[in-house]
């Protein structure tokens, strides 16, 4: 990468106050670029210059701010093949797939440009009229995963400037440049002070989560990062959307048309190597087609090519970090450690990337560690159960309710065995998938709030109750 990426702060690119760090490139484990570095006064400024900016862009009118992310929309898809490349540079997933996160950032943009912001009239009687407004909140804090870097902030920033509120994100210090250069597009249309960037590793965050002038924040990681947010927000009270980790289950109801489902479930299962939040991370299949299930699914893993993302052809490229690929090759060897048997046939190019074959792991029993954690990663345990409700109950053990699935040709029932599961999305015959009309969001430790649709759109708004004695 040749081009220099900045910080924005009220509308001037600027370098870190504590210097730079490097990010990997995950294909090669070798630093390719210094991103900068900032240092809390920094995130002062960003925070004061965005409260300056929200003065007035609060009272810009929707028409004027539905333009504005169609123009950022532009943006996006002029500089699409900047971005993807970006994303397989620091993120490590192959092109196509890097294609579609930046066509899908330009489709949730046009998307959350559209939708309305409503005012209800609650009462318009003789003597009163009650209307219900929805007002944007203030300064916005936006802290980002590394997993879907470009498509995960246009989820966060796109409706917090739709509402009327003024932006700080912070990117992954992993995934760091695309989301700087989204920032330095949208600040072509936006007016100073309204988007702010910072990047750093360690402080930048905690001090978001904490920062007096930040009214909300929209944070989508881990769920231990997500308990820290909880409890620094306490201070202000700050409006929180916690998108946490999954360890979704799905359930292959028996009699399943395997030839139907097995593919779908197999990219369900490993989208974007399995790092993606709402994948199917554990596989309930009933015993009579326990066998049959698993061949297929091992068989389709051995076809997968794995390689750098700038590589032709390739389907699989390297977890992102280093920290991730040790986790899920150190949750495959207690698998075989405790008797699970462990099938991974794809060849691994050569060199130091953090590669790891799709892995279908058979025999897994719950008490495994692949079952019980989130393993954010490419490998699939399959677990054999007898009985329907064993498997519901099975799903609903773990502490997480992200996503779920039940898979068969029986609809009906599907979806009664579907809603008996907790987690916020449950998908009949599919998995992980998100759009942008549909609300999305956890329930347990997966956390709270919901993103995508109105009532994604109406989370980055306050209630104001106008009740007018005539
Ligand atoms: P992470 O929690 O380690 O980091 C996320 C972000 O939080 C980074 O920007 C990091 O710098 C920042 N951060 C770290 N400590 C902080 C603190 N104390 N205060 C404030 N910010 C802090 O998560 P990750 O490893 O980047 O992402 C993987 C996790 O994210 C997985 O658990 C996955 O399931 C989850 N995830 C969830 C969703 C969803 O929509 N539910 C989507 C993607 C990823």
């Amino acid at each position: 990468m040749t081009k220099h990426y900045s910080m924005l702060i009220n509308g001037s690119a600027v370098a870190g106050d504590e210097g730079s760090f490097p990010v990997i490139d995950p294909a090669t484990a070798a630093a390719f670029a210094e991103c900068p570095k900032a240092s809390v006064a920094q995130l002062d400024q960003a925070v004061a210059a965005a409260a300056e900016a929200f003065k007035s862009f609060q009272h810009t009118s929707h028409d004027e701010r539905k333009a504005l992310l169609h123009q950022i929309a532009d943006k996006i898809e002029q500089n699409a093949a900047e971005l993807a490349e970006i994303i397989v540079r620091e993120q490590g997933k192959p092109m196509p797939l890097a294609q579609m996160e930046v066509g899908g950032a330009v489709a949730w943009t046009r998307y959350t440009a559209e939708l309305e912001v409503p005012v209800e009239v609650i009462e318009d009687s003789e003597n009163k009229r009650i209307e219900m407004h929805r007002k944007p909140i203030g300064v916005v804090g936006s802290i980002l995963p590394w997993n879907w870097p470009l498509m995960i902030a246009v989820w966060h920033i796109m409706p917090a400037l739709r509402t009327g509120n003024t932006v700080v994100v912070k990117p992954s210090p992993l995934t760091p440049f695309n989301t700087l250069r989204l920032v330095e597009l949208i600040s072509e249309v936006v007016p100073a002070g309204v988007i702010n960037v910072l990047t750093d590793e360690e402080k930048v965050g905690p001090a978001m989560s904490a920062h007096p002038g930040i009214s909300k924040i929209v944070f989508t990681g881990s769920t231990p990062t997500g308990q820290h947010i909880m409890r620094s927000a306490a201070a202000n009270l700050k409006r929180l959307t916690l998108e946490l980790g999954g360890n979704d289950g799905g359930i292959v109801l028996p009699g399943a048309d395997l030839d139907a489902i097995a593919e779908g479930i197999f990219q369900t299962a490993f989208l974007n190597m399995g790092q993606t939040c709402a994948a199917l991370k554990r596989l309930y299949v009933h015993e009579s087609q326990y066998d049959e299930l698993a061949e297929k699914l091992i068989a389709i893993a051995a076809q997968q090519k794995v390689g750098s993302g700038f590589d032709e052809g390739v389907s699989f490229g390297p977890l992102q970090n280093k920290m991730q690929y040790d986790l899920v090759n150190s949750l495959i060897a207690d698998a075989a450690d405790n008797g699970a048997q462990v099938h991974a046939s794809a060849a691994l190019p050569a060199g130091n990337g953090y590669f790891i074959a799709p892995t279908i792991v058979t025999g897994a029993k719950d008490g495994m560690a692949v079952v019980d954690k989130e393993q954010f990663g490419p490998v699939l345990p399959i677990i054999a159960y007898s009985d329907v409700d064993q498997a519901v109950a099975a799903v609903n053990a773990s502490e997480n309710g992200l996503g779920g699935s039940v898979w068969g040709s029986d609809l009906e029932l599907a979806q009664r065995v579907g809603m008996q599961l907790e987690c916020g999305t449950v998908w009949i015959n599919g998995h992980a998938e998100v759009l942008p009309h549909a609300p999305f969001g956890g329930c347990k430790m997966s956390g709270f709030g919901v993103e995508f649709g109105q009532e994604g759109l109406l989370e980055y708004t306050t209630i104001q109750v106008v009740n007018i004695n005539r």
